[in-house]
């Protein structure tokens, strides 16, 4: 019996689909502003010096692959705590386990939500990253939305989320926040406008569940934290995601934590345990590698400096990248304006061109972005930024 005969094909993943057919376009000038993913002047997305350098340190003194535990390597652990939370909260309350990747720790999560607290639903922003619905509906989370994005749609509407979050949500439900690069809209909360969301969800009782997968693409590693502790000065629980993808560069080794806030160090340590058998029945415990590699780095002052020099370079390169492309739509001199996509922060910018607009510079030009508009800054390039905008400006016609 052929049992398999009957299963449909799956819908190819809307953005890692897309890289799938950039790489098979033969166009010679094609460029892949799709996928979230860092590139420097030549194209390539390096290898941090720093991790090269931990690396070759580790070669050197690892002396087993053993397992770690379920919860990964503590010096990871401990330097993630420092790095994510700072000395505002003491570290009893806060239970870090080193995950497969950012995704790996929404996961994760989410599992947690629908285990201990349903009945439960998540409240996501309009538009959020599209695996956030994926992931959280794979854990049998259900999900609901509330707007974000201003009908203009280059603006952040915060009485339109403020209203929904008042009138929609029940006590005790949870809310995905974006900690900072907002993907995929590149639009962040002011400081004040994150104490208004932040006294909005501790009235409302909601738990905030934060991403916080670009910690120091945005403003510097500091000012990024801000919005995430604003939120935890007013709340007692709360659950951070984070990720060393794109900080570190360590997109492939597959790193990242979930951190949970709990109101006391007994809290803490139940839901600790309950997180630890959620990974057990996963992936029973995580990789090695980039766990080492982060702690490696932030262990040693010489190799976090330099750390911090080479994740700057890479903020302030998408910075440039950000305002040549808007400098370059005006030179076009067809009245193109994009100078609000200067407020925007990290690797994303929401264009505001249609679907139909999309199709036409994957079409004619082979540019690959996403439907909704969303462009890679992060991928775009100094020489191909002119045959770019022109072809921008074409499909504004
Ligand atoms: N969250 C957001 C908003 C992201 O954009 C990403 C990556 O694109 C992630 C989480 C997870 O990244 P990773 O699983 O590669 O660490």
């Amino acid at each position: 019996v052929q049992r398999l005969a009957t299963v449909p094909t799956a819908p190819p993943d809307a953005i890692l689909g897309l890289t799938e057919a950039f790489n098979a376009d033969k166009n010679p000038n094609k460029m892949n502003l799709s996928v979230g993913v860092y590139k420097d002047a030549s194209g390539k997305t390096p290898i941090l010096n720093c991790v090269k350098e931990a690396e070759r340190r580790l070669v050197d003194d690892e002396s087993t692959k053993g397992y770690l535990g379920i919860d990964g390597l503590p010096s990871y652990r401990e330097q993630i705590r420092a790095l994510v939370f700072g000395d505002q909260l003491p570290a009893d309350r806060i239970a870090v386990l080193q995950t497969p990747g950012g995704t790996g720790a929404l996961r994760v999560a989410a599992n947690f939500l629908v285990t201990q607290l349903s009945p439960i639903r998540i409240w996501m922003s309009s538009p959020t990253w599209a695996n956030h619905p994926a992931v959280f509906s794979a854990a049998g989370l259900p999900t609901e939305t509330y707007r974000y994005l201003g009908s203009d749609r280059t603006s952040f509407d915060l009485d339109a989320m403020l209203e929904d979050l008042n009138e929609k949500t029940s006590p005790g439900d949870a809310i995905l926040l974006h900690a900072c690069c907002h993907n995929p809209t590149g639009i962040d909360p002011t400081a004040d406008q994150w104490k208004e969301i932040a006294k909005t969800v501790s009235e409302r009782r909601l738990l905030p569940l934060i991403d916080f997968a670009y910690q120091g693409f945005g403003d510097g590693l500091d000012e990024d934290a801000a919005g995430l502790h604003t939120i935890l000065s007013t709340v007692d629980e709360a659950i951070v995601c984070t990720s060393a993808s794109k900080n570190f560069g360590l997109y492939s080794e597959r790193v990242g934590a979930v951190s949970l806030v709990a109101g006391d160090s007994a809290a803490m340590k139940a839901s600790q345990s309950q997180l630890k058998a959620i990974v057990r029945a996963n992936y029973s415990n995580p990789p090695r590698h980039g766990g080492a590699i982060v702690a490696a780095v932030l262990e040693d002052a010489e190799l976090t400096a330099q750390w911090k020099v080479e994740l700057e370079e890479m903020r302030q390169r998408i910075t440039r990248l950000r305002n040549q492309f808007v400098e370059t739509m005006k030179s076009t001199g067809k009245g193109h304006d994009f100078s609000f996509l200067l407020p925007q922060r990290g690797m994303f910018s929401f264009s505001g061109l249609t679907r139909m607009q999309v199709d036409q510079l994957k079409n004619e030009f082979g540019i690959y972005i996403v439907g909704s508009g969303r462009i890679n800054v992060a991928g775009m390039n100094e020489e191909k930024m002119q045959s770019l905008c022109d072809a921008v400006a074409k499909v504004l016609e």
